[in-house]
């Protein structure tokens, strides 16, 4: 019965070689089984028939019913065309054919009643409707076909090679037809009774074929759980296995160098959130199981922070800790600060990066392997195969949407015992989807700012408003503040974004000009020193103007920068400019966002600027980030740890089932964690099914 469905789709009556060949590469449908779950993406019920007067080009698909008066042809070229006058008892309109008009004639005569099926449109003021589907009457009447059509996205392609929407309709039907069998459901027998959801088998019928709006909703809800269903109890299985497979170093105590920092340097009391995932942290630190936590913080909510503390808890039993962040400029950000936070305590701080010098990491090296390193800080030179630890126990992986899957599973071969891992991220993820695309992660959420900040005012100007924004900026530098102005940098169009940066350098070195101001610049192209340079002449406040492209995005934290101009705002993605505007607003100034963009925009785009302006809450913007692009934007599909595209449930709308599903998944591997048990048999063949790719990269955190 599996066999019957995995054969490929030339098979099928109707099919043929030349059609399944552009079935599979637009839809790829190859197989019987594809074709089953190409899944309608809307109904049209075909028991409702509008009258000829009620028509409108604003309508959807409509459907109506009478007679065709006569043929004749307009246009000339290009433009030449066959219409049907075609009218019921309260009007006319016209039907109207570029293509097939030969066989159109020969097929519908005048005088028999039609039904006519399509999208109404309007030329020289009158109603129309173009390429029409046309069917008797009568025969639509003999058809028991449900009243409710469904509806199959197409392409181009196919159209031109005659497979529309009716026809994978009709190939669904003459499918469904010849399978003489029960499908077997994917789904063991008491998650369907516990759950009352509709059987695989009827569900596959019903959601061609639908006769009502109430198995339209079940036989959607079976699929989307099953689909929902498997990808967590995936990614679950991945994090029981290794729970059970890995000893974590267990840290059991709180010692000295934790204490004398939290009580000695800590220059502020921590915020209820940060204390709370401190809490988390440290339960897993002393569980004897190894930690895989990934840390969600707006920007500015102090992560790093919690960071330290978690490598003091880390050194106070022994070990050594590690932070690796994207950039050199973070890198060098954070050996400054945790240097500074850590005077007086006694602890090793070492910083590698890229450009580190051969004799200093001749240093490292040494202290590292006699265990008198205590913290080593850097960029992914870190991961260098010949960087290697005495006895590293916790790994801090910052910012980590810069860091490939591949990059940490390099980290995790530093020791025999996989070190503890926290991962940290700036890019807020709503809760559910988090779920998947860190499903085998736990999560901790620092869902507070300190206090005492106010809140970031956005404002959006066009191009034409530029004075006013010079203006508004030479006012600010005035009260001693200091602004970055941020241009896009896409790899595509790397040279014209060089031109833009270069262009609106020359602008600003005019309107600002020196020896009164001193602008720097920080861009890819200069080496990790010369940007460095940059850096610090802004960071001292000797620059009161950065100028500089994406790289400045993550992490840099300079508070007495209270403006940050965003040049081509509609060029940027929702949670890059969040993260852009999260470097103002640090100190205890009122800070601004300004949003550059041309007077022109798409929809998207000023949809994207309005959020901006209207709040400063990372999860809001988060979740209308995945409503305008859909998840399948946010992480790119492997990272997102499903291996396949989703053919009907929907991350970023299908939350509620998300949750529902993974409890479900996480009672069952509770119970039976190697699905040895007979009633899960099914479940471990649907997994070995759907995820029979190479998964290796799951054990990584
Ligand atoms: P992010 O989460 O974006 O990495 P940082 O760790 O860089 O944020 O922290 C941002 C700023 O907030 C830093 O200047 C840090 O010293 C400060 N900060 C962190 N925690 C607190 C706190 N509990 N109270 C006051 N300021 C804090
Ligand atoms: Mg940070």
């Amino acid at each position: 019965m599996q066999e019957f469905l995995d054969s490929n789709i030339t098979y099928l009556t109707g099919v043929g070689p030349r059609r399944a060949e552009i079935l599979s590469k637009e839809l790829n449908i190859n197989t019987f089984r594809d074709l089953l779950y190409y899944f309608p993406y809307k109904y049209i019920d075909r028991t409702r028939f509008y009258r000829i007067t009620e028509l409108d080009p604003d309508l959807p698909l409509v459907q109506i019913k009478g007679y065709i008066k006569g043929y004749y042809t307009e246009g000339q070229g290009k433009g030449k065309r066959l219409v049907a006058d075609f009218n019921d008892e309260t009007g006319t309109i016209k039907l109207v054919w570029f293509k097939g008009t030969k066989w159109i004639t020969g097929n519908y005569t005048p005088g028999v009643e039609y039904i006519v099926f399509g999208k109404p449109g309007v030329f020289n003021g009158m109603v129309n409707i173009i390429h029409p589907e046309i069917e008797a009457s009568e025969k639509a009447a003999q058809k028991i076909s449900s009243s409710l059509q469904a509806q199959y996205s197409t392409t181009e392609k196919l159209k031109n090679q005659f497979v529309t929407s009716k026809t994978i309709s009709k190939f669904v039907g003459t499918l469904l037809n010849q399978i003489k069998f029960r499908i077997p459901d994917t789904l063991p027998e008491y998650l369907i009774s516990g759950n009352h959801l509709m059987e695989l088998h009827e569900a596959l019928h019903k959601i061609h074929f639908p006769s009502n709006a109430a198995e339209i909703e079940k036989s959607r809800y079976r699929l989307k759980f099953e689909e929902l269903f498997y990808i967590e109890l995936n990614l679950l299985r991945f994090k029981t296995n290794r729970t059970r497979k890995y000893k974590g170093f267990v840290f059991s105590s709180v010692g000295e160098f934790f204490n004398n920092f939290y009580y000695n340097n800590l220059p502020f009391s921590l915020t209820e959130a940060q204390k709370k995932v401190m809490r988390e942290i440290r339960k897993d630190l002393g569980s004897g199981k190894q930690m895989n936590r990934l840390l969600q913080g707006d920007v500015g909510s102090g992560k790093t922070l919690v960071a330290l503390m978690s490598m003091l808890i880390a050194i106070d039993n022994g070990y050594q800790a590690c932070l690796m962040a994207p950039t050199e400029i973070l890198a060098n950000q954070h050996y400054e600060t945790i240097c500074n936070m850590v005077q007086g305590i006694g602890i090793n701080v070492s910083l590698l990066t890229g450009s580190s010098k051969r004799s200093r990491r001749k240093t490292i090296d040494e202290s590292l392997t006699d265990s008198s390193l205590n913290i080593l800080i850097g960029t992914h030179a870190l991961i260098e195969e010949n960087v290697r630890f005495a006895n590293l126990g916790l790994v801090i992986i910052d910012e980590q949407h810069r860091f490939g899957v591949a990059q940490r599973a390099r980290l995790w071969e530093k020791s025999i015992n996989p070190p503890h891992v926290l991962v940290m991220t700036a890019t807020p993820i709503p809760r559910t989807l988090a779920m998947t695309l860190y499903g085998d992660l736990d999560v901790s959420v620092i869902d507070e700012l300190p206090p005492g900040r106010v809140p970031i005012k956005t404002m959006h100007f066009t191009d034409s408003e530029r004075n006013k924004v010079f203006g508004f900026i030479r006012n600010q530098i005035n009260e001693g503040r200091q602004v970055f102005v941020v241009y896009p940098l896409i790899q595509e169009s790397e040279k014209m974004d060089y031109k833009n940066l270069e262009d609106g350098w020359d602008t600003i070195s005019r309107v600002f000009p020196a020896p009164k101001y001193c602008i720097s610049i920080v861009h890819g192209k200069m080496t990790p020193a010369e940007k460095e340079a940059s850096m610090r002449l802004f960071k001292e406040g000797y620059a009161n103007i950065l100028v500089a492209t994406t790289v400045i995005e993550v992490g840099v934290d300079i508070p007495n920068a209270s403006v940050m101009v965003i040049e081509s705002a509609e060029r940027f993605g929702l949670s890059q400019l969040h993260q852009l505007r999260g470097r103002v607003g640090r100190g205890a100034d009122q800070s601004y966002c300004i949003l550059m963009s041309s007077d022109k925009l798409s929809k998207e785009a000023a949809a994207r600027i309005e959020v901006m302006i209207r709040t400063n809450d990372g999860f809001e913007i988060a979740e209308t980030d995945l409503q305008l692009r859909g998840p399948g934007d946010i992480e790119g599909t492997m990272q997102s740890g499903i291996p396949f595209d989703l053919k009907i449930a929907s991350l970023g709308k299908d939350g509620q089932i998300i949750e529902y599903v993974r409890n479900i998944a996480e009672g069952i591997l509770t119970q039976d964690p190697l699905l040895e048990n007979s009633r899960n048999l099914i479940l471990k063949e649907g997994l070995k099914r759907l995820f029979s790719v190479n998964q290796s990269w799951s054990n990584i955190g």
